[in-house]
């Protein structure tokens, strides 16, 4: 690549305008930028595209959220920097837990510029995070499952060495953070998060969408 090249950037978002405003944004900041409606049209564009060196994701989204996009892009783009972005967060810069991101950016502040610099420093220390990520597997996001004959609410991992999936008794559903157990068969650490985006409401989540999703994932 040489300096004359423009950094691409793909910004994934459900809201039109949200996704156009944030796109001119950055164009504006001298990037080129491709756009996806949610996690499976961002990866679909990433099979297809030059990928980007850089991602800025909106976490609810309906088909694939955020949160497991960005578990996916972790473990399969590693070289990719990712910013996440939200409403349903207060918090200022820091990146909340269980959130596979390097930043994180509150949608409501419109700062703009903040939005620039931290993308400009991510670009800038690609090198390094892409190391960083490659030294811990990224975690998988698991869905809820529900409980089991006894009541115990239990989830099913897949190792990410042997590809086996065993089931996971586990004293809460809602823990925000990566969590890590050994795989049942070849006893590697397997990484993963428990599927929390249904607590995590943002203002423009709408009632019937997440009884509908409720609904899908059962009881
Ligand atoms: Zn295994």
């Amino acid at each position: 690549m040489n300096n004359l090249s423009k950094h691409l950037i793909l910004v994934v978002d459900d809201e039109k305008r949200v996704r156009e405003s944030t796109a001119l944004v950055l164009r504006s900041g001298g990037y080129d930028v491709n756009t996806a409606e949610d996690g499976f049209d961002a990866l679909l564009q990433l099979r297809n595209d030059p990928l980007p060196e850089a991602i800025i994701s909106d976490l609810n989204m309906p088909q694939m959220s955020g949160f497991e996009f960005l578990s996916v892009v972790r473990r399969r783009f590693p070289e990719i920097a990712v910013i996440a972005i939200s409403g349903a967060y207060e918090s200022g810069d820091h990146v909340p837990g269980g959130i596979i991101a390097d930043a994180f950016y509150a949608k409501g502040h419109h700062r703009p510029e903040e939005l620039l610099r931290t993308l400009a420093e991510l670009i800038r220390t690609r090198a390094e995070q892409a190391a960083h990520h490659r030294e811990q597997p990224a975690p998988v996001w698991i869905p809820r499952n529900g409980k089991d004959s006894k009541g115990v609410p239990f989830i099913v991992l897949t190792c990410t060495q042997c590809l086996r999936s065993f089931p996971l008794s586990i004293p809460r559903e809602d823990v925000h953070e990566v969590q890590e157990t050994p795989c049942l068969f070849c006893s590697s650490p397997v990484r993963y998060v428990i599927d929390f985006s249904l607590d995590v409401k943002s203002p423009t989540w709408h009632e019937p969408q997440v009884k509908a999703n409720r609904a899908k994932l059962g009881p």
